[in-house]
């Protein structure tokens, strides 16, 4: 990977470049595994080395880390391999051992983010630290939730914070373990520019295959670095198996992306963008209109129905909808999840505007 990008915030000071990497382990198991795979990966893009040593599980009965000999362990790879270490911390007692220990990045989990009272205590505890803190997204689709980890980070006076997009859990059944809902994490980087943003394409994909693709979607938004589970044997791993790569298949990762500029520097870049820019900007205005002109038919479907006192929801009918548009929509090159989520969206902003007209 190649270094192309102005660094945001603190990275430059701890010598990190862009875009920055964090790997190793889902979870430290043994001292020998966490010093093989630190020392794999030490000649590498590789800055930080992870390792969970206290792991939230879901369930109990699973796998819960190995505790604080763990922290001896990171502290044996660091002085072997010169990275920085970083592991996961989720109570008062966690961050007090990680500073002991001199953890260099300490994170907060996606469970311990949907609890402001967990991560309160948490920002208690590391008030005022030069550590490198990450706060991950929470396990739901809920920014005000993320927002305010964040806020009470800073709240502490955590001068060095960042951000980690892991994804959300979804009840429904997606190619992902997590989606990630792009949306939410660049709606957080609106509110906090200097914030650096970190994808977390394990925790997203859950599965090996799809790390490569999940990344460079990233990196194309900008991201500042990456944070990979990486493992020896990932087969066999004691958490997280499905999703963790090993160290070789880590750097044809990092050969593999591409690393893009944030803005293009000559006069022919310039104009080309200008005017596609300008064509986007004029069928964004026609969608619009349509948009408009739409849900001006609904409300007359709406008065049509309130005369003849009907309900405004009619399944087959919206069914129906969706299949042709799903068909059609796949002959202009849409795929099948945006026209299903384009379509519930008009479809609940029309159910709006024909109940506003049976209640009126
Ligand atoms: C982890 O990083 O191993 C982990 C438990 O992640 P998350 O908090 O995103 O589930
Ligand atoms: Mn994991």
């Amino acid at each position: 990977m190649e270094n192309k990008k102005e660094m945001r915030n603190w990275l430059n000071e701890f010598n990190l470049t862009h875009p920055f990497v964090i790997a190793g382990p889902c979870s430290a198991e043994t001292e020998e595994q966490v010093l093989k795979i630190a020392h794999e990966l030490k000649d590498s893009d590789v800055s930080v080395f992870r390792a969970g040593i206290w792991k939230p599980r879901t369930r109990p009965g699973g796998f819960e880390g190995v505790g604080e000999i763990g922290l001896k362990w990171l502290k044996k790879a660091k002085a072997e391999t010169g990275l920085l270490m970083g592991t996961e911390v989720a109570t008062a007692a966690h961050c007090k051992l990680a500073l002991e220990n001199d953890i260099d990045v300490l994170w907060v989990g996606a469970r311990t983010t949907a609890n402001p009272f967990a991560v309160q205590e948490i920002a208690d505890t590391l008030k005022g630290t030069d550590k490198i803190v990450l706060i991950k997204n929470p396990v739901n689709p809920d920014m005000a939730l993320w927002l305010g980890g964040v806020e009470r980070l800073y709240a502490a006076g955590i001068k060095n914070l960042g951000v980690i997009h892991r994804g959300f859990s979804t009840y429904e059944k997606t190619k992902y373990r997590n989606i990630p809902e792009w949306q939410i994490a660049i709606e957080l980087q609106n509110k906090f520019p200097d914030l650096p943003l970190i994808i977390d394409p394990s925790h997203i994909t859950g599965n090996r295959d799809m790390i490569l693709e999940v990344t460079q979607e990233a990196l194309d938004l900008n991201y500042d670095g990456m944070i990979i589970e990486t493992h020896n044997d990932p087969d066999n791993a004691w958490s997280d198996a499905a999703q963790q790569v090993t160290p070789d298949t880590l750097k044809q990762i990092f050969k593999d992306l591409k690393v893009r500029k944030v803005s293009g520097d000559t006069d022919e870049f310039t104009n080309k963008m200008t005017k596609l820019r300008a064509n986007i900007d004029v069928l964004d205005a026609n969608l619009l209109e349509l948009l408009g002109k739409r849900m001006k038919v609904a409300a007359e479907i709406g008065q049509v129905k309130k005369e003849a006192n009907v309900a405004v929801l009619q399944s087959n009918r919206w069914n129906e909808i969706q299949e042709k548009m799903v068909l059609e929509g796949g002959k202009k090159g849409l795929t099948e999840e945006f026209i299903i989520k384009l379509f519930k969206g008009i479809h609940q902003e029309s159910i709006g505007h024909q109940e506003r007209v049976l209640n009126s």
